[in-house]
Parts: structure tokens; C-alpha cells; sequence
């Protein structure tokens, strides 16, 4: 018990965490400012479902029992964005949303893996890559630009300097930044780069639009900061037809009864094209305030395979 306290009273006790979570508020109103401004709708979060992300990577599985159904506890909205925007009158939505990911002790010292951590995650209706990595621009530019504003005496403080960046942001090929890279190829270019960039095409969750025409590239974006800080945010236009979903679930070996509701939409044809992606707040904030560990940003930080205490 006195491990925890010790534990909580340090962390709480941090000038940085305070500096940082400053930066934090105020980065989250300038989110909340621009979606607002361009139109988006906020979602709240839904928290447990019968379906969630099934993501391309392994983790610990987070379920509940409740009232005779097993419910995944959510580790992305994207099914259920992707239902939203079939609606008319929601053709763009957003959620700060927060998601648990029961991730694998190896990435404990990674400095950006928590297990639960909240995620900005958008959707837009109709929407291709170009109009949503164009939005995620102007978006981290005036986050950037109202944090150096707002925030100049905790950044002092932090040491942090930060100019917001011009854009178009750099882009590569995934596929050719391995072979010139090799696996480490994400953390090599955000070493070498001094502004934000994109990693397009990645080969990885069955709802990410593959071309039609040329199988095996991806209308899909990773979006990474540089001074070795890493991935920032994820997304990609979606595919929404029924054939082509069922066919990339057995490609991956995942089945469409997991996806119940949401395949069901599909067969009946409710689903419609759209584009998002989502980024890490935490991660985010690791970014505008310099800090290393994503576990000196929150105070409850859960780290991958640690005891938890509060
Ligand atoms: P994904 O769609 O899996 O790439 O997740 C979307 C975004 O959430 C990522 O680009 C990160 O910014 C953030 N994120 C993903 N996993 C974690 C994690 N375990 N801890 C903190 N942030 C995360
Ligand atoms: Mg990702």
C-alpha cells in the first residue's frame, strides 16, 4: 500500500506533469476549437460493445460479461465511426475518446505505449486521403501555434522549443522507406526530420481502403512526429462494400460474426466511403512538451505489464 502512495505522491508531485497537462488543456481546446469551426459533430465515447477494433497488432484481450453477452472493452471507435457517418446528418463526427489496450510487456519502455490512453479519433463522410491529411495539417499547425502562444512560461520551463511547422508535411512510401530503412523505418526518418511527416500505404486492418485495381497498397496514412518522438496518428479512407470487407476478414483469418452489427450494415448496404484517423493525446502532449516518457504526462499513467496502483 505504501508503494502506491510513494508511487501516486511523486508523480503528483511533478512541476513537469503540471506543466505538461497546462499544454495538454490547452491543446484540446484549440482541437475542440478547430472541429467545431469546421464542422464536426462530437461523439461522446462508447466505452464497451459487442465489437471493437481488431487492430494489427497483438494484445491482452479486455472483456466484460453483462447480461448474458460478452462485450469487448474499446480499443478504437473505428466500426463505430464508420456506422455514424452513415448517417445523413453526421457527415463529420468526432470523439476524444478513450480506448484500452491491454498491450504486451515488451513495449514498457517504449515512452509512448500506456494501456489506456484517449485518442482524438475523426471520420469524415465521402472524404478521401488528401482532404483528411490536409485537415490533420492545419490541425496540429494551430495546436501548435496556439500551445507556443498560450503556453510560452511552461514550455520555458520545459525546455521545449517547438516552431510550428510549414506545410505540406514530407511524405514517403512505407514500402520503400523499409527497403531503404530497413523495419526501424518509422523511427529512423523521425530521428533524421526536423518537421512532421507522412508514411503512406501500410498493409494492415481490414477496414483501410485497398485499391481496387493494384491489391496490396493502402489508401492509408500514418502521420509521425520527428525529433525521434514517433507515430502520432493513424487513419486511412475506409472500405465499406460487404464483398470486399468479408474478403479481407478471411485474409486475416478474423471472422464476420465478430463483427456482427457493423457486417450486417454492410450486407444491407448502409455503409458509405469516408476517411479519419485518430491521434494519442498523451502522445500529442509527449510531443508539444519534449518529454520523453509518455508516463511523466499523466498521472495515472498505466504502463504496458507494470502493477497498477491506481
Ligand atoms: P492506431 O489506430 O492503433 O494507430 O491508434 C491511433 C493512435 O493512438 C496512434 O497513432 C497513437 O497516437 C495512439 N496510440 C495507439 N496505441 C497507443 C498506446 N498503447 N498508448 C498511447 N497511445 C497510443
Ligand atoms: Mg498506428
Amino acid at each position: 500500500m505504501m508503494e502506491g502512495i510513494g508511487k501516486i505522491r511523486d508523480a503528483l508531485g511533478s512541476e513537469r506533469l503540471a506543466a505538461a497537462l497546462r499544454i495538454q488543456g490547452s491543446a484540446l481546446r484549440s482541437v475542440g476549437e478547430f472541429m467545431h469551426k469546421e464542422g464536426f459533430v462530437q461523439l461522446m465515447p462508447v466505452m464497451i460493445s459487442p465489437i471493437t477494433d481488431p487492430l494489427c497488432h497483438s494484445v491482452y484481450d479486455a472483456r466484460v460479461e453483462y447480461a448474458g453477452q460478452e462485450l469487448s472493452i474499446t480499443k478504437s471507435m473505428i466500426l463505430h465511426k464508420q456506422v455514424a457517418v452513415s448517417s445523413p446528418h453526421l457527415p463529420k463526427i468526432y470523439i476524444v475518446s478513450p480506448n484500452v489496450r491491454l498491450e504486451r510487456e515488451h513495449l514498457r519502455g517504449s515512452g509512448r505505449h500506456l494501456v489506456e490512453f484517449t485518442q482524438v479519433d475523426m471520420e469524415m463522410r465521402d472524404a478521401g486521403k488528401e482532404e483528411f491529411m490536409g485537415l490533420m495539417e492545419r490541425l496540429l499547425c494551430k495546436v501548435i501555434h496556439d500551445v507556443r502562444r498560450e503556453r510560452a512560461e511552461e514550455l520555458a520551463f520545459l525546455g521545449r522549443r517547438i516552431e510550428a511547422p510549414s506545410t505540406p508535411f514530407p511524405r514517403f512510401d512505407s514500402k520503400k522507406a523499409r527497403a531503404e530503412y530497413g523495419e526501424a523505418f518509422e523511427a529512423s526518418l523521425s530521428q533524421s526530420l526536423s518537421t512532421p511527416f507522412w508514411l503512406l500505404d501500410h498493409a494492415r486492418e481490414f477496414y483501410d481502403r485497398e485499391d481496387p485495381e493494384r491489391r496490396g497498397c493502402y489508401h492509408n496514412y500514418d502521420l509521425v512526429y520527428p525529433e525521434g518522438f514517433g507515430e502520432a496518428l493513424s487513419g486511412g479512407e475506409r472500405d465499406w462494400e460487404y464483398e470486399t470487407l468479408k474478403r479481407k476478414l478471411a485474409e486475416r483469418g478474423q471472422k464476420e460474426e465478430s463483427f456482427g452489427t457493423y457486417m450486417e450494415m454492410a450486407k444491407a448496404g448502409h455503409l458509405v466511403p469516408s476517411a479519419g484517423g485518430g491521434f494519442g493525446v498523451e502522445r500529442l502532449v509527449r510531443y508539444l512538451s519534449g518529454i520523453r516518457s509518455i508516463a511523466e504526462v499523466s498521472p495515472f499513467a498505466k504502463l504496458p505489464g507494470e502493477r497498477f496502483v491506481l
